[in-house]
């Protein structure tokens, strides 16, 4: 049997990490097994779908090594329309499903309450298609429903406790639950992976599949993936998605190893690894299945690993679209025709070391390529004390002093201006440092001093001295 998983993204909004993160699980798995990923856009709630939302799926998929061309579809679970009304009028002929037109107060008032599901009304009155009359399935009375979950054991769900629930609306379309069922069914697929969220559905669905004469897939709920407070990770309150990543600067290779971590971990204590070992060790049987921290902060540190194991020459490419501002990256504060390309070159092993996130690059450059630099005033406030004007004084006549224009140099010379007033190199630079990149932390000064150039270093301390007038 060959092993088919997919991965189904609702075109909804942005493409959030735990999807990528159950894409890139269905991916190895695939791999693993030698079987094949189909991707299916589940495009059936037309007044939330929008196309930008699937093209943003491919391009984020795309990005974390899912590449366009290597799966199989994408299929539209809307081009699947007349299966899942197929499979809705076979459930009803067969007698597994029937219609009911109650009302939600209709049920309610029978119950008396409004917590209580459906309760089966409907079930041999014998009502007949017509226009809102939903269909039903009818779940058996007695016996149980045994998930198979790689990842849980084997969830049982008493089938009493399970309502006769809608598999087509009023109007005849099938809801998402049979939708799923029969794409997944049509496709072939042997493995369902899909997020935790989706277990409550799963005894329903398995339901389905019985009820339809095929057998069911293998299930593995991956967990939940939560923040700090433990809630689920929610678009409305937090960073969710892949894209807002994408554009701060992490790099694909870092999210991908991060990724996978939520929930499962390499052999010995190893936690940034090649990709290759992660397709070779990654069991799906060895997820945790509690709820998986997205930790971040270390995601962050990750991150900065990732980019200073890159090449200069990586790096400096893999800035490039916060240096020009490109697709949604917004631009750089600087003119194209102020930027420096061999400047840049100069200073990038400098700031290799020093980034979490590529985006951290613009703040750390812009004082280059810029006329005059962006002053913080917080930190021009914080730094320009009493006896800055008299350092500054002293450093512009040292430095105007010097032969060689070199970060040595610069640094010897400013270390004796600060000895002679019993000031350590800390303090004397760091009105130099305000002067002429406007801010208080940065790459290092003596380098960025002798990358910016003789003229354009004096010209600022300069202009920072004759402010503080
Ligand atoms: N379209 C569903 C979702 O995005 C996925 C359903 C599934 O994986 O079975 O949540």
């Amino acid at each position: 049997m060959t092993v088919r998983v997919r991965f189904a993204p609702s075109p909804t909004g942005m493409f959030h990490v735990g999807g990528a993160r159950s894409a890139l699980q269905n991916w190895i798995y695939a791999k693993q097994q030698g079987g094949v990923f189909v991707l299916r856009i589940e495009d059936t709630d037309a007044a939330r779908n929008k196309p930008e939302w699937t093209e943003g799926i491919l391009s984020a998929l795309d990005w974390i090594g899912i590449s366009r061309g290597s799966y199989e579809g994408p299929y539209f679970q809307s081009e699947n329309a007349g299966e899942h009304r197929a499979a809705a009028a076979r459930l009803y002929e067969s007698g597994r499903a029937y219609y009911c037109d109650c009302t939600r107060e209709d049920v309610q008032a029978r119950t008396g309450s409004q917590y209580q599901g459906y309760d089966g009304y409907h079930r041999d009155r014998n009502l007949g298609p017509g226009v809102g009359h939903a269909l039903r399935f009818r779940t058996p009375d007695e016996g149980a429903t045994v998930v198979v979950d790689l990842i849980r054991g084997e969830p049982t769900f008493e089938n009493k406790l399970i309502e006769d629930f809608v598999i087509a609306r009023g109007d005849g379309s099938p809801v998402f639950l049979l939708a799923n069922v029969v794409d997944d069914m049509t496709m072939g697929i042997t493995h369902v992976i899909r997020a935790e969220e989706h277990l409550p559905n799963t005894p329903k669905q398995q339901l389905l599949w019985d009820a339809l004469g095929v057998k069911p897939p293998v299930w593995a709920h991956v967990p939940v993936v939560v923040n700090e407070k433990r809630q689920k990770l929610s678009k409305r309150r937090d960073k969710v998605a892949l894209e807002a990543y994408r554009e701060e600067g992490y790099l694909a290779g870092a999210m991908r190893n991060y990724l996978m971590l939520l929930g499962w971990a390499p052999s010995g204590d190893r936690e940034i690894v090649p990709w290759s070992v992660i397709e070779d060790e990654f069991r799906l049987d060895e997820v945790n299945p509690s709820p998986a921290f997205f930790d971040e902060k270390k995601l962050r540190a990750f991150n900065g690993e990732y980019i200073r194991a890159l090449s200069v020459a990586d790096f400096i490419d893999a800035c490039q679209p916060w240096l020009t501002g490109t697709g949604t990256i917004a631009p750089p504060p600087w003119q194209p025709e102020e930027f420096d390309a061999d400047a840049f070159a100069a200073v990038a092993p400098l700031a290799q070391t020093r980034l979490a996130v590529l985006s951290e690059i613009v703040p750390n450059v812009d004082f280059l390529f810029l006329a005059s630099p962006l002053i913080d005033e917080a930190a021009w406030a914080k730094t320009m004390k009493d006896g800055s004007a008299e350092l500054l004084d002293a450093a512009i006549v040292a430095f105007e002093a010097l032969e060689s224009w070199d970060a040595d140099s610069l640094k010897s010379t400013l270390e004796a201006v600060g000895a002679e007033r019993g000031l350590k190199l800390g303090k004397t630079q760091a009105p130099v440092r305000v002067a002429v990149t406007g801010r208080t932390v940065g790459l290092p000064l003596f380098e960025s001093l002798e990358v910016l150039g003789r003229e354009r270093a004096l010209t600022r301390m300069r202009a920072a001295r004759l402010r503080l007038v």
